[in-house]
């Protein structure tokens, strides 16, 4: 089937599949349905828009994000490949295009937001295609966005499962940077895939460099010596849009050209921060992590994270925006152990917003991956290692991050180990920044050591923590038993 490589080569002027791309493209030709697991910037799309365009038919691909669609279909365009969205922004003149190019079955490819699968007349217009055999296959993207165990679990996804209905003989393509053996099971039995072909390929990605550092007070330093190592175009994560808005000032002040990017702008300057980004030489943005999904620009070289990430998934795909040119990349997360906390709180508070039963599973979810990122971050084995185990796969250390590479500084902790736990066999149940405080009465401004110590003493199970609002923390068995007779606690810091 080297007809396959010409169609690549014709469309795209590429001349190889990237790995994965051709076992799931003939799946999908072959009318098998499919879940393909490749790395952000692996190639996904390409696995639903070439059979569309050998079949010469239409593919439908669905879609979470507006911004991520409009994209892609501009990209298609540029190609003069017909492609078109539907979602609810849409003005009245696109969306009677979209419709007239799917009447003259001209279209090849069809983005839609999930939400417009509940309208009768797409529906309708799903069926008719499927009955004249126009349809070459349905494909969901981001398709983790299905699963409750994702990171990004969209309500509007969990319906998806009518288009298996509305058109059961199409082949089904569900697509996905990072699903977990769990997400993945997920996806297969809502949307109900017929034995489909599963192929995941190696989230590991050869030229990023990893590296975590704990945050000081100000970070100013470690953001300009990062940017100035990374001489490229940098992308920068800040958590709230407050933050946003005052590290594009405060890098602005230091000459470096930043522009702020959330969705709290209007469209005008939106549009105009990200043309910025795409076209500057060496443009820095700084935004909330919600942007970047669809932002095709291959040879970012920094990704800078202001916080620590709330999922290893998550991360990996924010951070997988770098060096999606194949060429080296740095990603580096700045964390500090209030971190957790304050994004707990930040959780905690908008399901309390929600009320539901549904919701509070979500959040006891959603804190537990929290603190699978912090033990990535805090841990002392390979980031990347760290990072692929959290999603389910085992790889060998990358030789490239800065635990793989840097010297580990370690020292013992017992005695400190052995100070808290004894305040805390006095004051049982207290929380983490009482004890912080308390403890740092001894040792001004070393409040913050204390916390990271209590967390790592959480992480060695010498102490547990509830989390009722406060994070109160109990001494263990374990912990009673350490006090008794100490242990060296050997912890790089
Ligand atoms: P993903 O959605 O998996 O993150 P994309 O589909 O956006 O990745 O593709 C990432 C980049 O790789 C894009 O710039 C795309 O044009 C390019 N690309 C995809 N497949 C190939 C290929 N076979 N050869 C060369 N470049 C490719
Ligand atoms: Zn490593």
């Amino acid at each position: 089937m080297d007809s396959l490589e010409a169609a690549l080569h014709k469309h795209f002027g590429w001349r190889d599949f990237r790995a994965g791309q051709r076992p799931v493209v003939e799946a999908v030709l072959e009318g098998r349905d499919a879940l393909a697991v490749l790395p952000t910037g692996g190639g996904k799309s390409l696995c639903y828009q070439l059979p569309a365009l050998v079949r010469q038919g239409l593919v439908v691909v669905i879609s979470p994000l507006v911004a991520l669609m409009e994209d892609q279909v501009l990209q298609l365009q540029r190609r003069g490949i017909a492609a078109a969205c539907l979602h609810a922004g849409l003005d009245a003149v696109r969306r009677q295009q979209a419709f007239a190019h799917l009447r003259d079955e001209t279209l090849r490819l069809l983005y839609l937001a999930p939400e417009r699968l509940q309208g009768e007349a797409t529906q309708r217009m799903l069926e008719n295609h499927a009955e004249s055999g126009h349809l070459v296959a349905l494909a969901v993207d981001e398709a983790h966005c299905i699963s409750a165990w994702g990171h990004d679990f969209r309500p509007d996804y969990r319906r998806l499962g009518l288009i298996r209905r509305l058109c059961p003989g199409v082949p089904m393509l569900a697509l996905s940077a990072t699903a977990a053996p769990r997400v993945r099971a997920d996806i297969i039995r809502l949307l109900a895939l017929r034995s489909p072909l599963v192929q995941v390929s190696s989230a590991r990605r050869d030229n990023l460099h990893y590296a975590m550092q704990r945050r000081p007070r100000d970070p100013m330093p470690q953001v300009l010596e990062a940017l100035t190592l990374s001489q490229g175009a940098s992308l920068i994560y800040a958590r709230t849009r407050r933050s946003v808005e005052r590290w594009a000032e405060r890098l602005q002040e230091q000459n470096v050209d930043a522009t702020p990017y959330h969705a709290g702008l209007d469209p005008e300057t939106r549009q105009l921060a990200l043309t910025r980004f795409l076209e500057q030489k060496r443009p820095v943005l700084v935004a909330t992590v919600a942007f970047g999904m669809g932002v095709d620009r291959g040879d970012v070289r920094l990704v800078l994270h202001l916080d620590l990430p709330a999922t290893p998934e998550g991360y990996l795909q924010e951070s997988g925006r770098a060096g999606r040119d194949g060429l080296p990349a740095h990603c580096l997360v700045l964390f500090s152990p209030g971190d957790r906390t304050s994004l707990g709180w930040a959780m905690q508070a908008s399901a309390r917003k929600k009320g539901s039963n549904d919701e509070q599973r979500r959040l006891d979810l959603a804190q537990q991956q929290l603190r699978r990122m912090e033990a990535v971050a805090e841990g002392e084995i390979c980031r990347e290692q760290a990072l692929l185990l959290a999603v389910g796969e085992l790889v060998d250390p990358c030789g490239r991050c800065d635990r793989c590479c840097g010297p580990v500084q370690r020292r013992d902790w017992s005695t400190q180990a052995e100070t808290l736990l004894s305040h805390l066999h006095d004051l049982d149940g207290t929380d983490m920044r009482r004890l912080g405080e308390h403890l740092a009465l001894k040792e001004p401004g070393r409040g913050d050591r204390w916390t990271w110590l209590a967390r790592r003493l959480v992480q060695e199970e010498l102490i547990s923590e509830s989390n009722d609002g406060v994070q109160r923390l109990y001494l263990r068995e374990s912990g009673r038993r350490f006090l008794d007779a100490p242990w060296p606690l050997d912890y790089a810091a």
